[in-house]
């Protein structure tokens, strides 16, 4: 009888192998793929402003823009739109190359959120294609929190360039800060099109994007909310997300504060 008992937990070990190597290798696979997805947008992303600007300044030598005041300004604008969104992009990646390999590195200080968020959304305001209002509530009573305040920029930047770029004009995003026990909760809400409930935990991994088909004239990366989830999780926070296909989406983020 013993004999059978070995050979059952032998068959059992070899089938849980198989398994776990088959495992492996589909998520291996599926990696690989989505790595290249990257690689694709990555590189059409870089060269769309690449090729604006080279439009702009060929404008501006070679047809005479630079004799005509007004068109010289429309294309510097344009140009500087551009490399402004270039520059964000490549920070960005490096931002999650250095958190890929070091980790990331918090440098915390006190700083006033609510002013934070109110600058990020003035960044966000630039080069706007869509109507986007914003509205903030606050009900905190102290917006001084102990954070890494350029990283909590990065995650609040994403947050919102995703909710303008997941909406259709005109964009309606709101923004609420509060106060819950040890925490200060922050929630940022647009009338976008929604995930659904099926990719609600997969946007947060790396690569990820919602597969569909209108959708992805959006450019993307799919690191943005992978590099959001570890900021606020090497700050001791969490993330969650509740959304409407069609209606809206919430990103619900709670950062560690200790009321004094
Ligand atoms: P991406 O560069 O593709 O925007 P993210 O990691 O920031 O990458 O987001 C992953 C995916 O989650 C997106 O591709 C999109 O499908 C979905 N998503 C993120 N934010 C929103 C939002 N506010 N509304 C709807 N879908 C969103």
């Amino acid at each position: 009888a013993w004999q059978y008992l070995y050979v059952a937990i032998l068959i059992f070990m070899l089938i849980a192998t198989f398994f776990y190597l088959l495992n492996t290798i589909n998520r291996q696979n599926k990696l690989a793929t989505m790595r290249k997805a990257f690689v694709n947008n990555m590189t059409h992303e870089l060269k769309t402003p690449i090729s604006t600007v080279m439009a702009a300044v060929e404008s501006i030598q070679r047809y005479g823009a630079k004799d005509d005041k007004e068109r010289l300004d429309k294309y510097l604008k344009i140009s500087k739109i551009e490399l402004e969104h270039l520059s964000l992009m490549i920070e960005r990646v490096l931002n999650f190359d250095t958190a890929e390999t070091n980790g990331i590195q918090l440098v915390k200080s006190n700083f006033d959120i609510v002013k934070t968020v109110e600058s990020c959304i003035e960044s966000s305001k630039v080069g706007l294609l869509k109507q986007v209002d914003f509205e903030v509530h606050s009900t905190l009573d102290n917006p001084i929190i102990y954070a890494d305040e350029s990283h909590i920029k990065s995650v609040l930047r994403n947050l919102l360039d995703n909710a303008i770029k997941y909406s259709n004009s005109p964009v309606h995003i709101t923004i609420n800060l509060d106060q819950e026990k040890d925490n200060v909760i922050l929630k940022i809400k647009d009338n976008g099109i929604g995930i659904p409930k099926e990719h609600l935990s997969d946007v947060f991994d790396m690569f990820f994007r919602v597969p569909s088909g209108h959708l992805h004239n959006v450019k993307g990366f799919g690191l943005g909310l992978s590099y959001v989830k570890q900021v606020v999780e090497q700050h001791g926070g969490s993330v969650s997300i509740n959304s409407e296909v069609d209606k809206y989406s919430v990103f619900v983020i709670s950062i560690p504060n200790k009321k004094i």
